[in-house]
């Protein structure tokens, strides 16, 4: 009789749960994925502006570094095309002196973008799997441990309730929301919680924001889509463009003290700024998008004492199993290599897979 495989419930339909998902479902595993929001991605979304710019509203860059990300994007027969960047940025060092146009050394590190958008990995990802693999907008709210079998619970917006049951469970959460939204039966080591909660969300404070337009007018001679500003409110942006496909953008980081203006505030804002460079070029923008991703529960949460960037990400706690073998928190910030970024993620789902499957 062919061996019974482990059913495993993975928390988190971003790129660490659904990689984890794919690679147990491969190798005979029942896996399916309990995701809080309507959507996959969790921190991985392109969204199509209204007139058809793809834009990232989180992860967009990797690196040849990378070597797990891009295994899996070979795998998958996803491509990457390099960072348009120019030769010059414009940058910003003080409020009393006028930006200027820098001239940028040659980067024989460059970074890259995936074909398509980060959200092709995605949907590769997810068409993967077997039908009904994800539960959508069922957040999960405790985990018991004390029976045989684990139970989970979950609620949706409407406090519809549902449980689950399954011999191993995977969070990919980021590792403080673990603590802050679960509540788990036994309760987890004390000493482990407390790195829990000091473990920095790669990116949780960062506002996203993006611009479509029918021209690249930032390419001419005295100008660049780059930019790097000390004064801000905007400190670094990028050509967001897609030559081959005709759509041109500019994609940056606002600073995440503006989170709390209304969107069409911190536009006005972002283009008071950018017409100092770019003058009313600025006002023929197709549309602008932003993400202010403090504001999504289902990334981030406060944390009471203030963090460091990367602060716990790929402490060696996380390389263990909890509740007896039932439990991995996993997730990009807790991978031993690239914590916080998409290889992470990728890293992360690898290690527990490795170690359900041995
Ligand atoms: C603005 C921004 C820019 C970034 N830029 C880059 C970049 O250029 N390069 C790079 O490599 N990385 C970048 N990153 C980081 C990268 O996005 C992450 O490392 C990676 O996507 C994390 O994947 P993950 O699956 O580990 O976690 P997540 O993507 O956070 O997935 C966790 C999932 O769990 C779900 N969830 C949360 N709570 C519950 C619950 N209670 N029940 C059920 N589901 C729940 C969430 O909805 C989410 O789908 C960026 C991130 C952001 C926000």
């Amino acid at each position: 009789m062919a061996e019974q495989k482990q059913k495993v419930l993975i928390i988190g339909a971003g790129l660490c749960g659904l990689t984890l998902a794919r690679k147990l479902q491969r190798s005979g595993y029942e896996a399916k994925i309990l995701e809080a929001r309507k959507r996959t991605g969790g921190r991985i979304e392109t969204i199509n502006t209204a007139d058809g710019t793809p834009i990232e509203m989180g992860a967009t860059w990797l690196g040849a570094k990378h070597t797990a990300l891009t295994a899996l994007l070979e795998e998958l027969e996803i491509g990457i095309t390099e960072q348009y960047l120019s030769d010059r940025a414009i940058y910003e060092p003080l409020s009393t002196s006028p930006p200027q146009l820098v001239q940028l050394p040659a980067n024989d590190a460059p970074s890259y973008r995936i074909e398509g958008g980060s959200s092709r990995l995605i949907k590769t990802l997810e068409g993967a799997l077997l039908p009904e693999s994800i539960i959508y907008a069922n957040r999960v709210t405790a985990l018991d441990f004390t029976a045989s079998q684990v139970e989970m619970k979950t609620s949706t917006s409407n406090r519809q309730e549902a449980s689950y049951t399954a011999d191993i469970v995977v969070s990919t959460l980021p590792p403080r929301l673990v603590s802050q939204t679960i509540n788990i039966e036994p309760v987890l080591p004390a000493d482990f919680v407390a790195i829990a909660m000091q473990t920095h969300t790669w990116m949780g404070e960062s506002i996203k924001f993006g611009f479509s337009f029918a021209e690249p007018f930032w390419r001419s001679e005295q100008l660049s889509g780059t930019l790097v500003s000390n004064v801000g409110p905007v400190n670094e942006m990028y050509d967001h463009s897609r030559d081959a496909e005709g759509r041109f953008g500019l994609k940056g980081f606002l600073s995440g003290a503006y989170a709390r203006l209304p969107q069409n505030e911190r536009r006005e804002l972002i283009t008071r700024q950018l017409k100092k460079y770019y003058g009313d070029k600025m006002d023929d923008f197709l549309s602008y998008e932003d993400r202010v991703w403090s504001q999504e529960p289902y990334t981030y949460k406060p944390s009471k004492i203030g963090l460091m960037p990367h602060q716990n990400n790929g402490n060696p706690v996380y390389r263990q199993a909890f509740q007896e073998g039932r439990f991995y928190i996993a997730g990009s910030e807790t991978a031993s290599q690239f914590p916080g970024y998409m290889d992470g993620a990728v890293r992360s789902a690898n290690w527990v897979f490795d170690q359900i499957a041995s």
